[in-house]
């Protein structure tokens, strides 16, 4: 009776899991899934004879004390590059003279990740190795298994070898490293140090917090059902052995076909979520592929065509520096303004004062900036010139740039803070984030709305905007009547948000929004949390002693509680307010565009979630609906295309019930 249960909540898991991670076609909402693994998860305990390699509860790994050297089975080779047009001609041309039909061409994108090597025997994830230096790689099995995109299990029974690359996607990459600079820890160059960097935990529960995903391109097949004849089949092939393929791919005729598919992705990546920064294009046919073979490092019947670098040189004008809700002062490039990948670029991140130290960044020094993979470009290198060592070092500040107190270093961490909790600069980037999106995300209320509340001293803290009247705001610049109510209504309005929105913009430190949803998911009213003790908090899942002593050191400071109090007088409510989720839109994802009258697409897309639908950005085959508003984006000519159903604002109130 157990067994039966065990396998059948291990199988019913595994095929959410892979729905959600590989076909990126949820069935079940988060909820629904967290009963089923925790009733998996319990049963295991009790009955640990049980627990097979595949079980979803193996995914999550414990410390190796180091990752082994693993000799390869089949050698990796690496691909030769190619730059332009007519390189590729030239290698199509070399092909053809050793094949005697037609030759077809496969192109993928070549994604930026780490490559590695996965074995399978009779159907099971055996060892997952990295490319190394091709001939031998490190053992680093326990923490790809927390990367849900690799299958524990196939659907058949199969000996293969399949190489893909691990990436993490680009929002992702930027919501680590913003953690990161907050917190004062290192950051990451890009997404395919930080993919590497997550993947070379000794601790695995550290991989497995951190967003990867893997898109498989290669397989090498000992035994299977299939023999594919072509590189074509062979994707398809592990595609329906439950690996993740990149969509697109696509198969020509021959190079000009290959040529036109660079082209169109040269500008296309950068609408991806991950970084690409080539094409890899191979010969289809499995016989010719063995007939051309290698030369000593590469295949011939493979060549990667890389996109031109974005990078640009540009002149240094200043650094300048801003102090954020933490305290931290973060130094900001000022950049002679230059065209980097399609749009004007003056300004650029610095990270921290380390990473100035470290590149010895000078104000007037020519430097390289780098756009590729990140949405924020960033400084790589100073030119080296002799003007260079004419210009003086950079000295960090030792007082705050805008409320001239003295900064603090903090044990283990790379940044400066601002010692005054009362900096000017310290209270507008709370007030900034009280209103933005991911906290109480307020409308018609912006960064230079609050810069002229605050410096009007109507608007010191976050209560001060419950107290404003809608006339306090026709003292601000060219604010009408009509804008005045619209602030003022938005203000009131968000009294009502859920409670974990709440706790999100107090800006505690290391509590962003996931930890405030954990915090209201176990510990239901912001009475309990108040009163929990450090160790009921580090308990939590995804919450630890770190996190737990902030939170409590928060809800213990005199002046915080006054301000609760004042929240709690205002009408606000603090018990878990979310209305249960619900499950009719399971396994359904929406894409919004356009703009809808009665509500906003963020408030839209959090009634999908409530009903356990799930959104997306991007249109694709997968989607189930395109719900387009007023003036809608490409998303619609997309979704015509792929004949998703389109759905406009009435019937889409309908179907939420709401009409
Ligand atoms: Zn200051």
């Amino acid at each position: 009776m157990i067994k039966e249960r065990i396998d059948f909540l291990k199988e019913a898991l595994n095929k959410y899991s892979y729905n959600y991670y590989v076909l990126d076609n949820p069935l079940i909402s988060d909820f629904e899934y967290d009963n089923l693994y925790k009733e998996l998860e319990a049963l295991e305990q009790n009955n640990p004879e049980y627990i097979s390699p595949d079980s979803p509860t193996q995914r999550v790994g414990g410390i190796s004390s180091s990752f082994e050297e693993h000799k390869h089975k089949y050698r990796l080779y690496s691909l030769d590059n190619t730059y332009n047009a007519e390189e590729l001609r030239k290698w199509y041309e070399r092909v053809q003279k050793e094949c005697t039909g037609k030759v077809e061409l496969v192109c993928e994108l070549k994604i930026d990740g780490l490559a590695i090597a996965l074995t399978y025997k009779n159907g099971y994830f055996e060892t997952g190795v990295t490319r190394g230096d091709g001939i031998t790689g490190e053992n680093i099995t326990q923490n790809l298994k927390t990367v849900k995109a690799v299958p524990l299990k196939l659907f058949e029974d199969a000996d293969i070898e399949v190489r893909g690359e691990i990436y993490m996607p680009k929002s992702s990459f930027e919501k680590l490293n913003e953690e990161n600079i907050e917190n004062g820890e290192k950051v990451f160059a890009n997404p395919r140090n930080a993919a590497a960097g997550s993947l070379r935990q000794i601790d695995s529960s550290i991989t497995a917090k951190r967003d990867l995903s893997m898109f498989t391109y290669t397989a090498i097949i000992e035994r299977a059902g299939e023999k594919p004849q072509t590189h074509w089949d062979s994707i398809q092939y592990i595609k329906k052995l439950g690996f993740k393929t990149n969509p697109h791919i696509r198969l020509v005729d021959d190079i000009e076909g290959a040529i036109q598919f660079c082209k169109d992705w040269e500008t296309k990546r950068f609408d991806l979520d991950y970084a690409t920064d080539g094409v890899v294009i191979k010969v289809n046919r499995l016989d010719y592929q063995n007939e051309l073979g290698f030369t000593s490092r590469a295949p011939k019947w493979a060549t990667a065509f890389k996109f031109p670098p974005e990078e640009i040189s540009t002149e240094l004008k200043d650094i300048e520096l801003g102090v954020g809700k933490t305290g931290a002062v973060t130094p900001v490039a000022v950049l002679e303004p230059v065209n980097l990948a399609g749009s004007t670029v003056s300004r650029a991140s610095l990270h921290n004062f380390d990473e100035i130290k470290r590149l010895d960044v000078r104000i007037g020094d020519r430097v390289l900036i780098k756009k590729a993979a990140e949405i924020i470009p960033k400084v790589i290198k100073v030119i080296d010139s002799e003007q260079h060592y004419s210009l003086p070092e950079y000295t960090p500040p030792c007082e705050c740039p805008i409320c001239h107190s003295a900064l603090t270093t903090r044990e283990g961490e790379v940044n400066l803070y601002c010692s005054n909790e009362q900096c000017p600069s310290i209270l507008k980037a709370k007030l900034e984030y009280w209103v933005s999106k991911e906290a109480m995300d307020m409308d018609f209320i912006g960064p230079s709305v609050i810069e002229q509340l605050f410096n009007l001293g109507l608007v010191k803290n976050p209560l001060d905007f419950y107290k404003l009247s809608p006339e306090d705001f026709l003292k601000l610049d060219l604010v009408k009547e009509k804008s005045a109510n619209n602030m003022y209504t938005s203000i009131q309005e968000s009294k009502h948000k859920p409670v974990s929105r709440f706790i999100t913009a107090l800006s505690i430190r290391h509590v962003g929004k996931e930890t405030a949803e954990l915090l209201v998911n176990e510990l239901s009213s912001l009475d309990e949390i108040k009163n929990a003790s450090v160790e009921t908090l580090a308990n939590i899942e995804g919450i630890g002693e770190k996190i737990a002593q902030s939170i409590y050191y928060y809800f213990h400071n005199e002046e915080n509680l006054k301000m609760l109090e004042g929240f709690a007088s205002i009408g606000f409510n603090f018990e878990n307010n979310i209305q249960n989720k619900t499950t009719e839109l399971a396994g359904k994802t929406f894409v919004l565009t356009g703009t809808l009258t009665s509500m906003t697409r963020d408030e839209a897309g959090e009634k999908i979630k409530q009903k356990g639908g799930k959104t997306s950005s991007s249109v694709s085959k997968n989607t189930s609906f395109v719900i387009a508003g007023a003036n809608p984006g490409s998303k619609l000519d997309k979704a015509e295309k792929l004949g998703v159903i389109i759905l406009n604002e009435e019937e889409f109130l309908n179907m939420l019930g709401e009409n």
